[in-house]
């Protein structure tokens, strides 16, 4: 999401005569955009504020703006923290002197990547224990679904092919609304639109997942097979302290039924591990789940309180750095050697990319399933979908040759 904000700030900066700059130094307007999801990300902001507060000092003409999620409501108390920065911005907000400046009212990226993102709803209800981000990003706010649509076709007129919808739990969409359209519905209709080849969406909540939106996700062509399905812990009890509202067995459950009807899915998982009180043994309920399910991505996080937080206040954080990162490692483990096994499987076959650009003179791109590609060829692929055909397969990434170039 921060990643969409900042493509969107970007933009309208260059709507407003800027150009964006390859180094900070060589940068006359500045906008940093935080996230303090946890410990480790807000002090890599408060590091870059510090280098920032040297670079002002050498050049006193830049501006400097500070937005995201370090970006609370007491904004005062930010300014005595950070003289140095001349604007705050909730994320999401635009300062009103930008606003006033610009004569466009779209703020989009002129000129999209291939694979662009789009928010369909901002905030979220669910206060989960370790969770910051509804104090941040507010409660649920959906955007209605002819705006939406809208923005997806002018961004595939600007040369998008892939749209990702956005929302802290996509599976809430709409429920705010009049007419409580649902995901389901606004896939159904985004399917439609002409030039635009693939639609993802992120992040689903497993005690929200719906047999319609499952549906959905099986027999709309251009929707991907790739479900980010956040578990956090395999542990009944972990689970019930941090407010997820489901149980291992329902989400075992919902797994089976994802598989069942999406043929060839993809899946993705969140967990965080050395939660207050997680036991050697609840730890292993989690390590059991993951060589069950067998994940294609588990995305892990030691668990650091965030103040203001339910589980911070509730609970001590009683599970010792050293034993964090030990069942961190061995999760890791876990999964290289079954991200290792799945994607072996893709040896020797051929799969479908969406070419986003070039890394380290390699053309690179995603298949529908989410799988990164490497290629090498000396003819312009960018945005557009290639037939590879595997020719090496790793933990983290695909590399193989061009087969067929199916558009243009
Ligand atoms: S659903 Fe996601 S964003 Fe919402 S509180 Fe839980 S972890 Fe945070």
């Amino acid at each position: 999401m921060n990643k969409a904000e900042s493509e969107r700030i970007g933009s309208y900066l260059e709507q407003l005569g800027y150009q964006a700059t390859a180094t900070a130094e060589e940068a006359d307007f500045i906008v940093l955009n935080s996230c303090v999801v946890r410990q480790s990300a807000e002090n890599r902001v408060i590091n870059k504020l510090n280098s920032l507060k040297f670079l002002k000092r050498l050049k006193p003409g830049i501006t400097l703006a500070l937005t995201g999620c370090l970006v609370n409501s007491e904004i005062d108390q930010l300014r005595k923290s950070f003289p140095y920065v001349d604007y705050f911005f909730k994320p999401g907000d635009y300062p009103l002197w930008m606003e006033k400046q610009n004569k466009l009212r779209k703020i989009l990226p002129q000129h999209p990547s291939p694979s662009t993102f789009v928010t369909i709803i901002q905030g979220c209800d669910n206060f989960c224990s370790f969770c910051i981000v509804p104090y941040r990003r507010g409660r649920e706010r959906s955007r209605r679904p002819v705006e939406i649509i809208g923005e997806v076709k002018e961004l595939v007129g600007r040369g998008a092919k892939e749209v990702t919808l956005l929302g802290q739990n996509v599976d809430s969409y709409g429920y705010d609304l009049q007419d409580k359209p649902d995901l389901a519905e606004l896939l159904s209709q985004i399917n439609t639109i002409d030039g635009l080849a693939r639609i993802r969406f992120l992040t689903n909540h497993p005690k929200d997942m719906s047999h319609k939106l499952i549906e959905a996700i099986a027999y709309l062509d251009k929707v991907c097979e790739l479900i980010c399905l956040p578990v956090q812990s395999g542990d009944n009890n972990i689970l019930k302290a941090m407010r997820r509202g489901y149980t291992s067995e329902h989400y075992r459950q919902l797994v089976e039924q994802i598989r069942n009807k999406v043929a060839g899915v993809a899946l993705s998982t969140d967990v965080i591990v050395g939660f207050p009180s997680e036991s050697p043994g609840q730890f292993q309920q989690t390590v059991n789940l993951l060589s069950e399910l067998r994940f294609d991505t588990v995305h892990i996080a030691t668990y650091s309180p965030r103040p203001g937080t339910i589980a911070s206040r509730q609970f001590e954080d009683d599970v010792p750095m050293a034993e964090k990162k030990e069942r961190l490692h061995k999760i890791e483990q876990l999964q290289e050697s079954i991200a290792t096994e799945i994607n072996a499987q893709l040896l020797g076959k051929t799969v479908e990319v969406l070419v986003e650009g070039k890394k380290g003179g390699k053309w690179q791109g995603r298949t529908r399933s989410g799988k990164l590609v490497f290629f090498n060829d000396n003819r312009d692929y960018l945005g557009r979908l290639v037939k590879i055909r595997v020719e090496k397969t790793s933990p983290w990434s695909l590399q193989g040759k061009v087969e067929l170039s199916t558009t243009n």
